[in-house]
């Protein structure tokens, strides 16, 4: 029997393992100077002429960028309806409302066409998931925040290294968030970064991220807010720049990957592919939607038999309001988001990760073939 191929594995090299040594020998175990060569390697990559600050998780970055962006207790924020939990619950966390707006069936983005019916006079914000690394319509999505006086914070989790017509996510719009978690498309074991260019936010960001403190003129330590602790460790950061550093490869290997799923699941019945994207997708994850009802069967059940198969199956994501704490406080997922809904019961996610080979794509095929035939 072939080796299990999971559904995600970082691509870490041994020169990394070195580096990550050489950071442990210096003695330097907080943030130094690898934090710094990371931050600026970030903004080089990114570009656009913006700054961009790394944290020790996307969570913790999109909760910071919430409040530097000015949500309170009471404000609503827009989000939607199908993405990880963390994109509402770090709005619950600061006492704001997650206003959900549903998805579209193809990109599984934020249909932008529901949020003029998501705006009351709470909104204070706004944040579109850029899913699988499937920018979302940023022309329209910033045009209606503008209008109407909105902050964005984009959750790009899953878009390192996405465009949006040519552009690099991050090198422009309001507050970007990136992942560095190891299921992302480049990972510093965990981390995150946030990318923007005001400089009286960016003092906040390092504020927030770090006790609160400012130094004085006269170097003395002062606290301003009783701020957190999610500074990154040197050692993630030098993983991170030696993944940044290969992170266009690891993109243009999951293209292709893409491409060869797209090619062998094309006649496929009785599926719903992904929306195709251009080539400024970077297909973090490739999900195909299988209605398991209509099948007699169940999303675990099918996981079990395509693991008996040798072949690990992700879910990504329950649709966030029918999950129990966001049930209880009254959302209706089925009534209210019914695309999400449909997403979160239906979506499962293929083996898509730089090292496999196109003969891994068709060893999947093949078993899902099998399994569903
Ligand atoms: C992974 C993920 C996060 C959280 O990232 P961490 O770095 O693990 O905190 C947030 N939003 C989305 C859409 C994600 O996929």
């Amino acid at each position: 029997m072939k080796p299990f191929l999971p559904f995600t594995r970082p691509a870490i090299d041994e020169d990394s393992i070195a580096a990550v040594g050489a950071v442990l020998r210096s003695g330097q175990l907080a943030s130094g100077p690898k934090v710094q060569a990371f931050e600026a390697a970030l903004e080089d990559y990114v570009g656009g002429g913006r700054k961009l600050r790394v944290l020790t998780s996307a969570t913790e970055g999109l909760e910071i960028a919430l409040a530097v962006a000015g949500v309170r207790c009471g404000d609503e924020v827009i989000v939607p309806a199908m993405s990880f939990s963390a994109s509402a619950n770090v709005i619950a966390r600061l006492g704001a409302r997650p206003k959900f707006v549903d998805i579209e069936l193809g990109s599984r983005n934020i249909d932008v066409r529901g949020l003029e019916a998501a705006l009351t006079e709470r909104t204070r914000a706004i944040m579109p998931v850029h899913f699988s690394g499937l920018p979302v319509d940023l022309n329209r999505l910033y045009a209606f925040a503008t209008k109407h006086g909105l902050r964005v914070v984009e959750d790009a989790a899953h878009a390192i290294g996405s465009r949006y017509q040519d552009r690099k996510i991050g090198s422009f719009g309001d507050l970007v968030v990136f992942s560095f978690h190891p299921n992302k498309n480049m990972t510093s074991i965990e981390g995150g970064a946030i990318a923007l260019t005001d400089p009286r936010e960016i003092e906040l960001i390092e504020q927030h991220r770090f006790h609160g403190i400012k130094k004085n003129a006269d170097g003395e330590v002062d606290v301003l807010f009783p701020g957190g602790k999610s500074n990154l460790a040197d050692v993630a950061a030098q993983v991170g720049l030696d993944q940044l550093r290969r992170l266009d490869g690891f993109n243009d290997r999951r293209r292709h990957l893409a491409g060869l799923y797209f090619e062998a699941l094309a006649e496929f019945p009785g599926i719903v592919l992904p929306e195709r994207g251009d080539s400024g997708h970077s297909w973090h994850m490739f999900q195909l939607l299988i209605d398991f009802a209509a099948r007699g069967t169940t999303r675990p059940a099918f996981q079990k038999a395509m693991a008996a198969r040798g072949i690990g199956i992700g879910v990504h994501y329950p649709c966030i309001p029918a999950l129990s704490y966001y049930r209880a406080k009254g959302y209706d997922a089925e009534r209210d988001y019914p695309i999400a809904a449909r997403v979160g019961r239906e979506t499962v996610t293929l083996p898509l990760f730089p090292a496999m080979t196109d003969e891994d794509v068709t060893r999947v095929c093949t078993e899902l073939r099998a399994e569903l035939g």
